[in-house]
């Protein structure tokens, strides 16, 4: 299109190496556009995403209803403080409680942020001497100290120490140990409902009911950490929806905005109570651009029925995949929930992800070993079939590789 306007991603990344902290690891392209599933850099190149905006663009790049909506409301009011009553952010409220368990909203602007107040709100809402939350081995949760010390990697606390007190960890799936740990000084149990960063791991049957019958019968909170999962990526609203086990606090991040900034705690009115004036703030928490882009998100994905779209869009990508696992000794395991998709392989999955973007696919490594994919719920059936038919050839020419060495 205007593709010559652009500096040349050569520019670009000299630019980066004088004056952008190199606390990335980067792909050496400046990605300058994005239509949906596609997006595109700066020499002309046309990417098929699978993995847009790291969970984010959950609706695609430029999602054209959440487009409108900010594009309206950045020239009508951009932001006033919380100091003030905005009609956009108690819609944004109201909409995300009747898609949920009915409880009352905290907005910041990113999935740290969400969590830390979900740990204060723990602390000050359970008995003073409750402090400890029980975190899971593999689980991420964000990268301020609270949220770091909830997240049980030692490669995420390296240096770092020492880590905030009060964070216990435990094997994620095992029941047992999380009974065990439970103890008079317990405030919460802090999970994913799907390891997302960890590898797209999905607990085994009855582990979170599990989770949910010790919290209630130790007056322990339960917190889902859906700021991965949440917002339809699933195939539900909220993962905890499909697998039947509420909780008492929920954070959301990533794509709640489809594709712009923003972050909410949910919790039940009651338990909300224990947050009085003063007590957590942020300061762009909640403001009228991101609740105007949050509302816009959750009504496109009704009126486009994406939900069921993604269920449907789920059960293609686990055909074909499991085909392909079939076909391919390279492939361990394929772990799909939703639109969260980890292909757990036997070799490290750097260069399967390098040789994708060869071929203009672009796919995510996580843990070494686990190609994960997070589509837009929007993806065709034709863009998935091509990405999945990209993916088998990379791999089958991989497996092919390693056959000829031995
Ligand atoms: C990405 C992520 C976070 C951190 O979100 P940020 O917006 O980067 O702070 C927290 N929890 C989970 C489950 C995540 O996937």
């Amino acid at each position: 299109m205007d593709d010559n306007t652009w500096m040349s991603s050569e520019e670009t990344i000299k630019l980066f190496e004088q004056y952008v902290i190199p606390n990335y690891g980067r792909f050496p392209v400046s990605l300058v556009r994005g239509e949906g599933s596609y997006v595109f850099d700066s020499e002309g190149n046309r990417y098929l995403d699978l993995f847009p905006g790291w969970g984010c663009n959950l609706l695609g790049h430029c999602p054209g209803p959440v487009v409108e909506a900010v594009q309206k409301q950045v020239s009508t009011l951009i932001h006033v403080p919380n100091t003030w009553y905005m009609e956009a952010q108690g819609l944004w409220a109201k909409a995300l409680s009747e898609r949920s368990f009915g409880g009352q909203a905290f907005f910041c602007n990113s999935g740290t942020e969400a969590n830390e107040a979900a740990i204060k709100l723990a602390r000050l809402h359970t008995p003073k001497q409750r402090y400890k939350i029980i975190t899971f081995e593999g689980g991420f949760h964000g990268r301020t100290l609270g949220s770091t010390a909830a997240t049980a990697q030692p490669k995420y606390h390296e240096g770092l120490g020492p880590l905030m007190a009060g964070f216990v960890y435990a094997p994620y799936g095992d029941l047992d140990t999380v009974a065990e740990l439970v103890d008079d000084e317990t405030a919460a149990i802090l999970i994913e409902p799907v390891q997302g960063e960890g590898g797209i791991r999905i607990p085994p049957d009855g582990f979170l009911r599990g989770l949910r019958k010790l919290a209630d019968e130790n007056e322990v909170l339960l917190i889902f950490d859906e700021v991965q999962t949440g917002c339809g990526r699933t195939g539900d609203w909220f993962a905890y929806q499909g697998f039947d086990v509420a909780p008492d606090v929920m954070t959301l991040a990533k794509a709640i905005c489809g594709g712009l900034a923003g972050a909410a705690m949910l919790t039940t009115a009651e338990i909300a109570r224990s947050l009085r004036p003063g007590m957590h703030a942020a300061t762009f928490g909640g403001n009228p651009i991101a609740a105007t882009a949050g509302l816009a998100a959750i009504e496109m994905i009704e009126h486009e029925n994406l939900l069921e779209h993604a269920r449907q869009l789920s059960g293609f990508f686990r055909e074909r995949l499991d085909e392909l696992r079939r076909q391919c000794e390279l492939i361990r395991e394929v772990r799909i929930r939703g639109l969260m998709i980890g292909i757990e392989l036997s070799i490290e999955g750097g260069p399967t992800v390098k040789a994708c973007m060869d071929r203009r696919l672009l796919v995510n490594c996580t843990q070494g070993t686990v190609i994960r994919l997070l589509p837009a719920m929007n993806l065709t059936p034709e863009q998935a079939q091509t990405g999945c038919d990209i993916l088998a050839e990379v791999l089958q020419h991989q497996a092919g590789g390693d056959a000829t060495q031995q």
